[in-house]
Order: structure tokens, then C-alpha cells, then sequence
């Protein structure tokens, strides 16, 4: 009896011995596939561990690569949260299954409406706009005003544009197709095509230079792709100016993309990566997560970067980006129609 009694208690022992090790490995984990430059994103991830405790397992791929894994992995996936760019992304994964429903007034209050998805999958985290950039040496900002307008033919041989075959450029006609349907979005596209200067670019830093080198006098640019060029060589903001499209028009505004996340379907951890997701919108943690990125935050209380205050307020577009994401198929279709290459 006595024998069997030290071989329990050995057993007791030895167990707790195996439980202890591992308990430190159990502390709380959220596990990220994300799309964002990992570099600009890694640092607010380790503020948020020493934080709060809780390790994060960062995964860093291409967009779609990553919602191909997703959904390839299905349930057994480790990913917890999806961070992805482009609206027609984040509605994609949503429509596709991927994202889960998440209740959290904390992120609906930290995000506008229209920057978020009204079936709460998904949020956007920051604001990339897409708008008309000039020469400033061969335009006045007087003769510019929407990107409907640079279909015009008094445009004619002086407009670059980006690639129809990329996401910037079908979200912002999956924008004009939620504001004006198929045939007069058409008309527009038809009309860009028509005013080309050359053959479309396939990055948008090269149509900023484009414009400095006198190959075009207009074009539609990310926003942040400009910050990048000034952060480096100030002087570039004579040469090439921005200029905020479709303002002072009741119900419209500027067209704005978004990086945004959400919680994945099969979360291990939900909870976790609702609180991850609440934080990064937070006003305190949003100038971090656009440090270096040249976006604007997401929370509308949260500071921009000086190079990105010094362009001005401006009217975003009040179209929800899951009415845009959702019109981004049909973008597809209508660019590959009219020749938009
Ligand atoms: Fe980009």
C-alpha cells in the first residue's frame, strides 16, 4: 500500500513536471495572415504583446495567396485574423466564407460606416485614397474636377492610367459602377481609354514620375505612393500636385480604398483576434499602424503623418465599400469590355 502510494505520488509529480514547460507555451496566441508590408506592421504587433502578453504568429503573403490558403485550409486553418488590402478583397473573403460575424461596438464606433462591412466581417484599419494628381508646370487645378471629367476629350492624349488588370483601378470603377451603373460607367471608361497618353503603367510611382517627365498631364494615383516621393525628396511637390476629386457635390467625394481586417471563420481564438482588431483601430495605436505607410487612419479622432495633413481635408465618398467591393466582378467584366487594358 505504502509502495503504491510513492508510485502515485512520483506519478503526480512527474506530471506536473510535464504540465509546467508547456504552460508558459500556452499563454495566449493570435495568429495573423496578412498582406501589409510585414516590416511597417511588426512593430505595432510586438507593442501589442509586450502590451498585453498575448504572442502573435505573423504570416505575410500576397492578398489573394492568402485567402487561396484560407480557404484551402478551411477548418483547420491557425489563421485567427485576415489583414488584406482593397475593398473588393475584404468583400471577396466575406462573400467567400472566410470571415466570421464579430459584435464589437468598439471597432463600429472606431471605424465610419461606410468603411466597414454593415454584415460586421470585416473593418477597415486605414484609409488609402485614390485621387487626380497634374503637372503643375501645364495644369491649372481650375480645369480639373472628377474623375468622370478626365474622360472628356479636352483630355485627349494626356491622362495615365493604371493597369485595368490591377485592384486599384477596378475598385475605383467598381465605385463609379455603385454611383452610376453599367452604361454610363462604361461611357467613362471608354472615354479614359480614348484620352491615353500611352500604354497604361503597371505601378503608380511611375506615373507620378510620368507626370514630372512631361509624358502626361493628368492622372488617378494612390495617395500614399506620392507620400513615399516627398518623404524622400520634398521638391518633387512643385513638379506634381494632388488634387482632390469629386468635391463640393452633395453625395459624392473622393474615392478611398482601405487596408481592413477581420476575424477568420475558424478562428482558434476569436475573442483574441477581436481584441487584436479593436486595439489596432484604437486612436492611440492608429498613427502606428499607418507609420511609414503614408495612408490615413482609419479612426477619424487619430493624427496623419505632417506629409499627409499638409494635402487638406477632403469629402470621401459616403458609398459603403462593401457596395463597391461587391461591384468589383462586374468592374472586371466592364474594363476587359472597352478595351481597357
Ligand atoms: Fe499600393
Amino acid at each position: 500500500m505504502q509502495r503504491l502510494k510513492t508510485t502515485l505520488s512520483l506519478g503526480l509529480v512527474s506530471l506536473a513536471c510535464m504540465i509546467a514547460p508547456s504552460h508558459a507555451q500556452t499563454a495566449e496566441t493570435v495568429t495573423i495572415y496578412s498582406s501589409r508590408i510585414e516590416q511597417l506592421l511588426k512593430p505595432t504587433l510586438d507593442r501589442y504583446t509586450q502590451e498585453t502578453g498575448v504572442k502573435i504568429n505573423l504570416l505575410t503573403d500576397r492578398g489573394g495567396s492568402l485567402a487561396e490558403r484560407l480557404a484551402a485550409e478551411g477548418a483547420s486553418s491557425p489563421a485567427d485574423v485576415l489583414i488584406t488590402v482593397d475593398m473588393g478583397n475584404l468583400w471577396s473573403a466575406a462573400e467567400r466564407g472566410l470571415l466570421q460575424k464579430v459584435d464589437s461596438p468598439t471597432l463600429n464606433a472606431n471605424v465610419p460606416a461606410n468603411f466597414r462591412d454593415p454584415g460586421s466581417r470585416w473593418w477597415g484599419l486605414s484609409q488609402r485614397e485614390r485621387t487626380i494628381f497634374y503637372a503643375a508646370d501645364r495644369v491649372q487645378p481650375s480645369q480639373l474636377s472628377t474623375y468622370e471629367d478626365l474622360a472628356d476629350p479636352k483630355w485627349k492624349g494626356k491622362l495615365c492610367l493604371r493597369t485595368g488588370k490591377q485592384a486599384y483601378t477596378q475598385s475605383l470603377t467598381a465605385m463609379l459602377l455603385a454611383k452610376h451603373g453599367v452604361e454610363k460607367t462604361e461611357t467613362i471608361a471608354k472615354g479614359w481609354v480614348a484620352n491615353l497618353a500611352g500604354d497604361v503603367f503597371t505601378n503608380d510611382t511611375s506615373m507620378l514620375q510620368a507626370l514630372a517627365a512631361g509624358q502626361c498631364d493628368v492622372s488617378i494615383i494612390n495617395t500614399y505612393y506620392y507620400g513615399r516621393l516627398l518623404d524622400k525628396e520634398p521638391q518633387f511637390g512643385e513638379k506634381v500636385k494632388l488634387f482632390w476629386a469629386n468635391q463640393g457635390v452633395e453625395g459624392d467625394g473622393a474615392h478611398v480604398n482601405l487596408s481592413g481586417g477581420g476575424v477568420t471563420a475558424h478562428a482558434k481564438n476569436p475573442e483574441g483576434a477581436r481584441k487584436l482588431l479593436e486595439w489596432l483601430s484604437s486612436k492611440e495605436v492608429q498613427a502606428a499602424y499607418v507609420n511609414g505607410t503614408f495612408e490615413s487612419p482609419i479612426n477619424q479622432q487619430a493624427e496623419a503623418d505632417p506629409i499627409v495633413q499638409a494635402w487638406g481635408k477632403f469629402t470621401p465618398s459616403p458609398l459603403n465599400a462593401a457596395d463597391i467591393g461587391s461591384q468589383q466582378p462586374e468592374a472586371i467584366r466592364l474594363l476587359d469590355r472597352v478595351g481597357y487594358r
